[in-house]
């Protein structure tokens, strides 16, 4: 266990948590977009930056990233992390113009525009990553990466062909933070344009909904070495 402070609390940690985990186990806010319990950290959006340091020394730091040690001092919500947190969100803004959850971090810390000059206004992709990990780290199926570099870079499938990889599943879906994965659920078929991807839905054979993609479903089946069809939806078969 290690000792420390944050926010001017004293609290004892487990070592080997970051400070975001030590602060929200506590109850202490810290704003995300990149963060998922679910997969690795990766500090790509900076939201999340606090004071750390020791003898009256900080530093500003990813606090995803930042392992806790002994002695350490954390503050959460300093004038400098509020500055830097407003940078980081004016940016973030000039690259999604009309995300809602930007738009909602920025009036959250008081931030009524940007000063760095507006991109594409229909792009919601703040480049976190979290659908890559998401789908590497959690679904084992690596359909898509983060490509290019500077204004070009992207999330994509490998030479944007419609991938062959991807199971339908959704993950990237739901995990992404700003709605930058559009799915949609019509007639038996999911279709994720992102990826250039569309898969026939399974209906359930009891209740008669559509509830997985077929591609999804044989996944499952192999992964797990399932021999029969999975037939009923998860509310049918609990
Ligand atoms: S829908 Fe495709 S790209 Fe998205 S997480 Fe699932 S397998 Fe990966």
């Amino acid at each position: 266990m290690v000792n420390m402070i944050i926010d001017g609390r004293k609290i004892e940690a487990e070592e080997g948590q970051t400070i975001l985990e030590v602060a929200r186990e506590e109850g202490i806010d810290i704003p995300t977009l990149c963060y998922h319990e679910a997969v690795s950290s990766a500090g790509a959006c900076r939201m999340c930056v606090v004071e750390a340091g020791k003898g009256g020394r900080s530093k500003i730091v990813a606090s995803c990233l930042y392992p806790v040690e002994d002695g350490l001092e954390v503050v959460t919500n300093s004038e400098r992390v509020l500055d830097s947190r407003r940078t980081v969100i004016e940016l973030l803004l000039a690259s999604c113009p009309n995300s809602e959850i930007l738009q909602e971090m920025a009036a959250e810390l008081g931030v009524e525009s940007t000063a760095f000059k507006a991109e594409d206004e229909n792009n919601l992709c703040i480049l976190c990553g979290l659908c890559v990990r998401a789908c590497d780290e959690v679904v084992g199926v690596n359909a898509i990466s983060l490509v290019n570099r500077g204004t070009k870079r992207e999330v994509s499938t490998p030479f944007d062909d419609a991938s062959e990889a991807c199971i339908g599943c959704g993950s990237c879906h739901y995990i992404c933070p700003t709605g930058a994965v559009k799915m949609e659920d019509a007639g038996g078929v999911r279709k994720i344009d992102n990826w250039n991807v569309e898969f026939e839905l399974a209906k359930c054979k009891t209740c008669g909904n559509y509830f997985a993609p077929r591609a999804q479903l044989d996944y499952i089946k192999n992964i797990y070495g399932i021999e029969e069809d999975l037939e009923n939806c998860p509310s049918c078969s609990a």
